[in-house]
């Protein structure tokens, strides 16, 4: 251990010395935005080094690289992470301190880099911590969105999309590789030219690639993410300026600044815009072409691509990467087909996330084949390959219909999903449930014909994040019971069972969790000015607001609630505060209906004396990945409670139990497996399963009668629907309420009164209170499975084959 002070003295002189020469400013007139520039500097410079460091030593072992191409990544801010990776934040907190700075309130300056909807962005970002983390040379590859996620502003009840400038002060971390750029063509036409073909896009823009460190835990390795940015390769058009079309000179860097303009954020729906198939075909076709140009350069021979280079697609966002590559193998390369094809199948695989149908990327073919013609050319020759081969294993007509690369049910459409499942020779989903539903649902067919690619590999979330640096005192309890192991293998976390019914363990867990919500009701009443009860029970939902995560069966569940507990004031409810925070796509109707229902509960239940402080409804506005450092520590119940069969994985359920929250939820996504870990006396599951959600569906469902058969339920869709919470517009939530009336297609009354019982389940539990620590400190110890590094491992071996 080398001496702290003299650390604090090195550290100081450091940002002392870098807010002087680079930032021009002297510590007696900087301003908090100085010292946070110089923190940030200071620690950039050590990431750098060893940035560099870590470039060297993959060029010298010339091992396989690993290359995740994802359109989203939710990476949130930076320094935390990178100075608790770099084993600083204590010299760099106590540097600050002797100027009298506090490091937490320079990290608030940070804007957050939202380049993501949710879950799977999320995904992308601590799967590079963890590759890192590993030492494992990568790259990932996505879009340097100017404006990203929009910002969420709640206004009179309703969510405002706001653009999100996070970029308005320069981003500290990025730096320009004007020399990794390439030209991204659309459009034109194909012409044959002999034996060769040859494509000439109507229209170029350049892509620029912008790179951010990613620094692994104890900073072994710093890897590359590399973003892409869009420039008109004549940005300004000089002559027409000076002819007086102002506007005009530079209509093509408008174009070309729209296409890393924002990520759209219809993440569950079909995204129809031209502009996404753009977005897409841009930051696929220069990744490719990056990862194709690296390999020629350093190894020669184009044929050893998958022996050097394994791409992973997240979803099938960058799908159009297998074609990209078919094209340069092909085209550029002079390969065979058969050559090509096999080459790109051993370098690709694919992750799959959602079973939904409607989420399932297609685009029209005219369209498809306007934008990209030589693309559509070898979609159908990879399809033809395809067909042909399911044929001779004697799949029928209904079959071949079902794997076909083309969709040739009404207007044609090129499945992406189909695309990425061919030319790769891996597809994994992202939990046990949901990797077998796709061999029986989206994938049967393709499954038949390749029964051995589909694989799972169950999420997760790096414990760096979303454990030491979020949870600084969990951690130090952690350490002060079982020793600093479990920071390197959070296995070892299960060293707490021995101790889980250890009470004065328990009653520190409990003040840690204390601390945590005071700080969470300290930042609620500053920002939004509502007080809450730090000895409430804490009952968190934040996650993206889509219908099947079902916020609406907490919403009438509160409600019911609500009504019990002014109908019986005299039995003795647990105080309660639930905290709701999340998204809405700007084009999803019910999910925003959701959130303006959320703050007319709460307007209304908050304003009530009856209810005494037994409950309270918060919506937190703008759910974001700080914001979520900032609630999941202090949650004593995790909503985890979508239609079974519908949520992939989910990784918010992980985080959670992480930190100490019991979960109740219904058997979907890694739920599951969090209560084969955690054990069944340690979570509460309630509710159908997925199959008895099938079956439901399949017919014979009657909600209308589950209404009649339940008081509770009953009264509070009724309240809903006849406008007792929003006496302004009472028929603002007759169609939403009509839904589950009418077919209730993500089952909230099916599920309601399992769901009540439950949450009196937790009640009990809560009134026990030493019996809930221990619980707590079961799922402490019995989640670390669910690291990031645990999963990336099983990549590495099974589907990159990196030794
Ligand atoms: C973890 C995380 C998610 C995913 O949450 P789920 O509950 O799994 O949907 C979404 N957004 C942010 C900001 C996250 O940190």
């Amino acid at each position: 251990m080398p001496d702290l002070n003299s650390a604090i003295q090195k550290t100081d002189a450091l940002i002392v010395d870098v807010l002087r020469h680079r930032v021009g400013k002297d510590e007696r007139a900087a301003k908090l935005h100085d010292w946070y520039k110089a923190a940030i500097l200071a620690i950039r410079d050590e990431v750098i080094d060893r940035w560099i460091d870590s470039t060297r030593r993959t060029y010298q072992q010339g091992g396989k690289r690993v290359y995740y191409l994802s359109m989203e990544f939710l990476i949130g801010r930076l320094l935390r992470d990178a100075l608790s990776n770099m084993g600083v934040t204590e010299q760099t907190q106590q540097a600050l301190a002797a100027h009298g700075l506090d490091l937490a309130t320079l990290e608030e300056l940070e804007p957050d880099a939202a380049l993501g909807n949710g879950g799977l962005g999320r995904l992308a970002a601590c799967f590079m911590e963890s590759l890192a983390t590993l030492d494992i040379p990568a790259y990932g590859y996505g879009i340097r969105y100017i404006n990203g996620m929009f910002r969420q502003r709640i206004d009179d009840g309703w969510q405002v999309e706001l653009p999100e400038t996070w970029l308005a002060h320069g981003n500290p971390w990025e730096f320009e590789r004007l020399e990794s750029s390439y030209r991204i063509g659309f459009g034109g036409e194909v012409v044959a030219d002999g034996d060769a073909v040859i494509w000439h896009p109507a229209e170029e823009v350049e892509a620029t690639a912008v790179d951010t460190p990613v620094v692994g835990w104890r900073g072994k390795r710093v890897n590359t993410l590399r973003l892409w940015d869009a420039n008109a390769l004549d940005p300004l058009k000089l002559d027409a300026f000076n002819a007086g079309d102002h506007a005009g000179a530079l209509a093509d860097q408008v174009r070309a600044d729209s296409l890393v303009r924002v990520l759209y954020p219809a993440d569950a729906h079909q995204a129809g815009q031209e502009l996404r198939l753009r977005q897409e075909y841009f930051f696929s076709a220069a990744s490719v072409q990056d990862i194709v140009r690296r390999h020629v350069q350093y190894e020669g021979d184009i044929r050893t691509l998958p022996d050097k280079a394994a791409i992973q697609l997240n979803d099938t966002h960058p799908a159009v990467a297998v074609a990209e590559l078919m094209r340069l193998l092909v085209d550029s390369h002079g390969l065979e087909f058969n050559e090509a094809w096999a080459i790109t199948q051993a370098t690709v695989s694919y992750t799959n996330h959602t079973l939904l149908p409607e989420a399932l990327e297609s685009w029209p073919l005219p369209l498809f084949e306007r934008l990209l013609p030589r693309h559509m050319q070898i979609v159908y020759a990879i399809n033809s390959r395809v067909l042909r081969e399911a044929r001779k294993a004697g799949l029928d007509d209904a079959a071949i219909a079902a794997i076909s690369l083309i969709d040739e049910n009404g207007e044609r459409r090129v499945r992406m999903a189909n695309l990425a499942f061919t030319g790769g020779h891996s597809v994994n989903g992202v939990a046990a449930l949901h990797t077998e539903l796709m061999k029986q649902t989206v994938f049967a067919d393709l499954h038949k014909l390749y029964p051995t690619r589909i694989n799972n590999k169950t999420n997760g979330v790096t414990p760096r994040r979303w454990l030491q640096q979020c949870n600084p005192g969990l951690t130090g309890l952690i350490t002060e019971a079982i020793g600093p192991a479990f920071l390197d293998d959070t296995t070892r976390l299960a060293d707490l069972n021995a101790m889980a019914g250890d009470a004065a363990l328990g009653e520190k867990l409990a003040a840690v969790k204390h601390a945590n919500k005071v700080a969470l009701a300290d930042h609620i009443r500053h920002t939004m000015g509502l007080r809450l009860d730090p000895d409430a029970l804490f009952d968190v939902q934040i996650k993206r607001i889509h219908e099947y995560k079902r916020q609406l069966l907490n919403l009438v569940e509160t409600v019911a609630l609500y009504d019990q507990i002014r109908s019986h004031p005299e039995r003795d409810w647990v105080p309660r505060v639930k905290i709701f925070g999340g998204k809405a796509a700007p084009s999803y109707h019910n999910a925003k209906l959701i959130i303006k229902l959320t703050n007319d509960i709460a307007r209304r239940i908050n304003a009530d004396p009856s209810v005494g402080g037994l409950l309270k409804v918060v919506f937190v506005p703008n759910y974001n990945v700080s914001l979520a450092e900032r609630i999941i520590p202090a949650a004593d119940l995790s909503e985890q409670i979508s239609t079974a069969g519908m949520e992939a994985s989910g990784t918010g359920n992980m985080k959670f139990a992480l930190n100490g929250a019991l979960t109740i939820g219904t058997l979907d996504g890694a739920n599951i497996e969090i209560k084969d870990r955690v054990g069944d006396d340690n979570i509460f599951i309630f509710g159908l399963t997925a199959e008895e959600v099938a079956q439901k569906r399949s017919g014979g469902y009657d909600p209308r009668a589950v209404i009649e058969g339940s008081r509770e339920l009953g009264q509070a869709i009724s309240a809903i629907a006849t406008g007792v919470f929003s006496p302004d517009d009472p028929n603002r939530y007759r169609d939403l309420m009509a839904g589950i009336t009418d077919h209730d297609w993500f089952m909230v009354a099916a599920d309601f009164d399992a769901y009540a019982q439950g949450q009196r389940a937790v009640d009990a539990c809560w009134n026990d209170q030493a019996r809930w620590r221990a619980m707590a400190l079961r799922n402490i110890a019995n989640v670390g499975w669910f690291s990031s590094d645990r999963t990336i491992a099983e990549y590495a071996k099974d589907i990159w084959n990196l030794t």
